[in-house]
């Protein structure tokens, strides 16, 4: 994930406090000098260092929830520059405005973080070890949950640091801190498993100090008394700055003997192996709640339930074995089929039921057309067959295959979350706006996805999105879907049909051309009525009315909890003329930035006692 603040001259990225003090020294003391820093302590947040009437002051800048910065207590800017520019108008609480940036020597590169260098590969290797992923799949789930796996890794990433004992005794810890040299600072960190806390033990005057590390209810961590952390490795990253507390600051590591291999940051190789036991918290997967969380034990937070841990994200047919048998008619034989009915349409209903493969059985929906079906309608399902026959995609259901047996069948992978529109309209009151977010960012992935195999969807709308739980969603509906010749970029209709007008582009309506550029209009459609939890576009509108609300230049008002870049995303979705609309490249871009930008940050609030006691000189 990039740094907000990368680009900034007067950013120095992860430097102790007296280092920004030194520096703003060299840089002259003049009232509202000021630099920008990364904050040890609350993961993508900063620190503003400035000087006043010869005195330095320190403020720490969160990242809040929606992904806006602010100094607590202070208003919220999109990000850091916009945070900077607003103070040096207005000190509106700080000690002075901003005056002059102390910027960063030549030559001088931000310093990374512990956790920056080697962040992408863990991500990378975490997701590789934990769900067996190759390839695509990997690529895609890397991309789509990005946020959530750093997650994963940040609070685990102590598990491999050099200082991390695991659940050793304090005998055992003094016994491994009093073995070879024992100079100052020297100290560990050890699991203490009755109560799922940990100690920190300290060597100084050669004798070992012991202090408990809390683990509040909001999932931070801190040393009696002391500054809270995210995670243990920035605790222990920022006690080496600064004892806050301790008898002395932490130096060297006492390593662990047991730790496999010499794995020290930042020196990371481009190549690393995770022990085995990182794919643990995840393969260990209880009984899932209806929401797709599974239920914690401890109640410290839940751990949610990725794509990735669901049996459709990978095709089934991407075990080899059962690519054995694969062909597009199924056995009748082997298809069970259940009363229930997920859904209905002309052609028929759709019922829920079973299919039986080599090695396992899947839960399968199951098109069925209705009994005494004409040829053409045959001959319809058949296409739309054809279409799905040819994807593979985690965020496009996939077809198993066809079965011909007392009536037509088409058996497709289960999304038993149904539509898109009607679990929003239900669950209101729970759903965020950046589970929204999540959801419609693996909708463009599913779309770019499309839109690069030259296939354009021609139906796309929130009640063709279905859920496979709360976190993960796919496209579906192929039933007017077409497959664009090599060198076509759209698709002519010779005649108009039942078409869903409110999603369809002007272009779509005025000269029946389709092209990925028209599916781009529909998921602005889409999105608007996501972000209004399921409500109908246009409301009471009639399609000609549409049309010339659009000729007019009018288009939809943002709905009422929707992100103003979320917003600003829809318009340009409907932009009128298609060879200035962005492709499904540019939307998927656009939304995995603001995506990324509010799902990395931990979902508690900051803690309030803190801007009074950083800003004392
Ligand atoms: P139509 O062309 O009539 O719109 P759809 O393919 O959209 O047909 O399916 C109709 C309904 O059937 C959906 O709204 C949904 O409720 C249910 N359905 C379709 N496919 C699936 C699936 N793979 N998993 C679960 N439910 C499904
Ligand atoms: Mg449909």
């Amino acid at each position: 994930m990039p740094d907000a603040a990368a680009h900034l001259p007067f950013y120095y990225g992860s430097i102790a406090r007296s280092e920004a003090e030194e520096h703003l020294k060299l840089g002259g003391m003049a009232d509202g000098l000021f630099l920008l820093r990364q904050c040890l302590r609350s993961l993508g947040g900063y620190v503003l260092s400035m000087v006043c009437d010869l005195q330095f002051y320190h403020y720490p800048i969160e990242r809040q929830l929606n992904g806006t910065y602010a100094i607590l207590g202070g208003k919220a800017h999109c990000g850091p520059e916009e945070l900077c520019e607003f103070y040096s108008k207005d000190a509106d609480g700080l000690c002075c405005p901003l005056r002059k940036p102390c910027n960063r020597p030549s030559g001088v590169e931000p310093q990374p973080g512990v956790f920056d260098s080697m962040r992408d590969n863990m991500v990378r290797e975490y997701v590789r070890q934990t769900w067996k992923l190759e390839g695509d799949a990997l690529e895609q789930a890397i991309i789509s949950q990005a946020p959530q796996v750093e997650k994963l890794v940040a609070t685990t990433a102590h598990e491999r640091m050099p200082w991390y004992h695991g659940n050793i005794s304090r005998e055992e810890a003094e016994r491994r801190l009093y073995s070879g040299a024992q100079p100052d600072g020297k100290f560990l960190l050890r699991e203490k498993k009755e109560n799922r806390a940990y100690a920190l033990s300290l060597v100084y005057g050669k004798t070992v100090y012991h202090y408990r590390v809390d683990h509040d209810k909001s999932g931070k961590y801190s040393i009696p008394e002391g500054t809270k952390f995210d995670t243990l490795w920035q605790l222990v990253e920022y006690l080496k700055l600064k004892p806050d507390g301790l008898i002395f600051y932490l130096r060297e590591a006492c390593p662990n003997p047991n730790m496999p291999g010499e794995l020290r940051p930042p020196t990371m190789p481009a190549q690393i192996s995770l022990p085995s036991s990182w794919a643990q918290p995840l393969r260990n997967l209880g009984p899932l709640n209806a929401d797709g969380y599974t239920p914690d034990p401890v109640g410290a937070g839940k751990s949610r339930l990725l794509p990735m841990d669901t049996s459709v994200y990978e095709s089934p047919y991407s075990d080899p074995e059962e690519l054995k048998d694969k062909k597009l008619f199924l056995k009748r034989d082997h298809l069970m089929i259940d009363e229930v009915e997920l859904g209905a349409g002309n052609f028929g209903c759709v019922k829920k039921g079973v299919y039986k493969m080599r090695k396992k059985q899947i839960d399968v929906a199951i098109k069925v057309l209705k009994s005494n079906n004409e040829k053409t309608v045959k001959d319809e399902m058949m296409k739309e067959a054809q279409i799905m026959h040819q994807l593979d995609n985690p965020y496009i259901v996939r077809m198993i295959g066809v079965c011909e047996a007392e009536s037509l069948m088409l058996v497709m992978e289960m999304a038993s979350g149904g539509p898109l529109n009607r679990f929003l309209a239900s669950k209101k009151d729970e759903i965020t706006t950046s589970n929204i977010v999540e959801l419609m960012h693996q909708v463009s992935m599913g779309m770019k996805y499309l839109e690069e195999k030259n296939f354009v969807h021609r139906d796309l709308a929130a009640r063709n999105v279905l859920l496979v739980n709360q976190h993960y969603a796919k496209i579906s509906d192929f039933g007017l879907s077409k497959a664009l010749g090599a060198d076509d970029s759209y698709y002519k209709a010779r005649t108009a049909g039942k078409w869903p007008l409110k999603w369809y582009a002007p272009e779509c309506i005025l000269f029946h051309k389709f092209s990925s550029k028209s599916d781009v209009w529909s998921y602005g459609v889409t999105m608007w009525e996501a972000f209004s939890f399921g409500q109908k576009p246009y409301k009471k509108m009639k399609g000609p009315e549409v049309i010339s609300f659009i000729e007019q230049g009018k288009r939809m008002d943002c709905p009422q909890e929707c992100p103003a870049e979320m917003y600003s995303l829809m318009q340009q979705c409907w932009t009128y003329r298609w060879e200035e609309r962005p492709g499904f490249v540019a939307v998927e871009n656009t939304i995995r930035s603001y995506y990324y930008s509010i799902a990395a940050k931990p979902e508690n609030g900051p803690d309030p006692g803190d801007r009074a006691k950083a800003a004392l000189p």
